[in-house]
């Protein structure tokens, strides 16, 4: 059996002889030294894997436990807009449309407000228009679920006549607030309503699309990157090649952003 000296294994490396020889109580059975020396070189370098991967299901135990807090918070805030009376709206609707999907969202869709299906369902986009939202999110590879769907407005206005400022500044706060809670890195807002009143502008949709703008959802808060396309309603009453082709390529600005890949299917 090799046998070695604590002292010399350890301090061998010095230029101080002297130093070789300060500890030298103890055989060591060097086979076993080298073990350690192997172990100690794995915790430091490959070990890493195994580490990373307790690191990443930590990670994850943490992004469910967040996911699951903000789906409580938002349902707070749906359980106040089905209570709320702030406008007329209130009196008026069948169901309050709060908005629905992934707590966490990466990206959040906002729309005008409910139509006649939404107010019976209590469900945003739900109708023809929610239909092709959902084709449009399909074609980016993504799935309803993985999105947050919601409007300005959380109660259909009577006839589905355009939001009122009274009634936008009486609802926004509802829409900021889930906002601040999913924190999404990118706002699709779905036709002019959205746009003009996240980005507090009067441009057109047809000036402001096409380019990403920047939301702010509070001070001390990063801006969150803001892409108004065409409302999916907007499309089927005008339902050109065009028109089409200029959703898509907003669409595929957004997955870039995020580093998602751009399905081929999504072209036709
Ligand atoms: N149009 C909207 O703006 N929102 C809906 O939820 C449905 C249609």
């Amino acid at each position: 059996m090799l046998v070695a000296k604590t002292g010399v294994l350890f301090y061998c490396v010095t230029p101080k002889p002297w130093l070789q020889f300060a500890v030298m109580e103890k055989d060591v059975d060097i086979n076993k030294v080298a073990r350690q020396h192997a172990e100690m070189d794995n915790f430091f370098t490959g070990g890493f894997a195994v580490r990373d991967s307790k690191a990443k299901q930590k990670q994850t135990e943490a992004d469910k436990a967040a996911v699951a807090e903000a789906a409580k918070e938002l349902e707070k805030i749906a359980d106040e807009t089905r209570q709320c009376r702030k406008c007329d709206l209130g009196s008026l609707r069948t169901n309050a449309v709060p908005g629905e999907g992934n707590s966490k969202a990466r990206i959040v869709f906002v729309g005008e407000g409910p139509g006649a299906d939404e107010d019976a369902q209590g469900r945003p986009f739900v109708g023809r228009a929610g239909q092709l939202l959902d084709k449009v999110i399909e074609a980016c590879g993504l799935k309803r679920s993985d999105v947050f769907i919601c409007n300005i407005l959380k109660c259909r206005p009577p006839d589905n006549r355009d939001p009122g400022a009274e009634e936008i500044i009486s609802c926004l706060p509802y829409l900021q607030r889930q906002i601040e809670i999913i924190e999404p890195e990118i706002i699709v807002a779905l036709g002019a309503h959205a746009a003009r009143t996240l980005l507090d502008t009067n441009k057109s949709i047809g000036q402001l699309r096409g380019q990403f703008h920047e939301y702010y959802a509070g001070l001390g808060r990063p801006p969150i990157k803001l892409m108004p396309t065409y409302h999916t309603a907007y499309l089927l009453r005008n339902y050109s090649q065009d028109n089409r082709r200029r959703v898509w390529e907003d669409m595929k600005k957004v997955l870039t952003e995020l580093g998602l890949p751009i399905p081929q299917r999504g072209k036709k």
